[in-house]
């Protein structure tokens, strides 16, 4: 579809799902001219899931980015027949409210100015339900000493996630980090000995003790270290905000700032840190947004992606919780 890319604000909501706004600081604005962008983004997607969106244009931007629900998302370009071609991995929260939304593709062209195409995206409910769960009383309520524990531990992989790399180290399709069937789904808001404890932000897998875990995609290694909850943890930084979580592993085959490649082992899956049992408990964020990993399996890097679609082959269960174990 045309657009037209001004200095100016324009204003195209009747476009329909290609909207376009240029914002412009200056009083005067030079007259306007004629662009062809293409904004390829789904219409529709759920709470939690990531998808790719794209931006086609003539014009060569620099310093381009996405911002969604409040959130923003790195990008990478290349060159496609003349065009300049940038793409974003983007993700809705769990927690961001469903409703439509505008994406905003921006960045700066030759002349300096900034430009803005965008579209609006539907996010809908995730319907992720409950989940109950009995775990020793320590592993629900820690003690003052623990809960500093805990606090330095989640500073410590901030700090290193803020030092994540800009550029984008993972490329084609993801790798499933174990073969297990699903036992506990993304989402689910967790009810430990009757309390409420907070959604589940990532999928737990069966995984046997000792089983090799992969890595999802190549990148770096952020954390290797042992955390309360998590366990042995192993936190892979993808780039461009990506990073990978796997947890409660028996044995951690990786040093930080180590690089791997996709589907290389990790680690062995075990039941360290608040576990009821050995399994994997996978998961993966986009910056601030903590997403559903199942999601990254529907993408492939650089590739058109009009629709989000629901990876029912790779989940191998219902997402109730079976006998392999689980953690919040
Ligand atoms: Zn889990």
């Amino acid at each position: 579809m045309m657009l037209v890319a001004t200095r100016c604000l324009v204003a195209l909501a009747a476009l329909g799902i290609l909207g376009l706004t240029t914002p412009c600081l200056a009083a005067e604005c030079p007259a306007p001219a004629a662009v062809a962008a293409t904004v390829v983004a789904p219409a529709l997607v759920a709470q939690g899931q990531a998808f790719l969106v794209t931006l086609r244009t003539p014009l060569v931007l620099r310093d381009t980015q996405v911002d969604f629900l409040g959130h923003r998302f790195q990008t990478w370009a290349e060159t496609q027949g003349g065009e300049s071609v940038v793409h974003a991995l983007v993700a809705a929260g769990a927690d961001d409210p469903a409703g439509s939304y505008r994406l905003i593709f921006s960045g700066t062209d030759p002349a300096g100015n900034r430009a803005a195409f965008s579209q609006d995206v539907q996010v809908y409910d995730g319907a992720f339900g409950e989940q109950r769960l009995r775990l020793p009383k320590a592993m629900v309520r820690p003690d003052a000493a623990t809960l500093e524990r805990i606090a330095a531990e989640k500073a410590r992989l901030a700090e290193r996630l803020a030092t994540a790399a800009q550029e984008r180290l993972w490329d084609g399709r993801f790798v499933r980090p174990v073969p297990g069937a699903l036992l506990s789904r993304f989402g689910l808001l967790r009810v430990l000995n009757n309390e409420p404890c907070g959604r589940h932000y990532g999928v737990d897998l069966r995984a046997a003790q000792g089983q090799p875990v992969r890595a999802a995609a190549g990148g770096r290694v952020a954390v290797a270290e042992p955390f309360y909850f998590e366990g042995n943890l192993v936190v892979l930084d993808h780039g461009l905000g990506l990073a990978t979580i796997y947890c409660h592993l028996s044995q951690t085959d990786v040093k930080e700032g180590e690089s791997v490649a996709a589907g290389q082992v990790i680690g062995l899956a075990g039941a360290t840190g608040r576990a009821t049992g050995p399994h994997l408990h996978f998961g993966a964020r986009l910056g601030d947004v903590r997403l559903d990993p199942f999601s990254l399996y529907t993408l492939t890097a650089g590739a058109r992606h009009e629709h989000t679609q629901e990876p029912k082959d790779l989940r191998g269960g219902n997402g109730a919780v079976g006998a392999g174990g689980a953690h919040p």
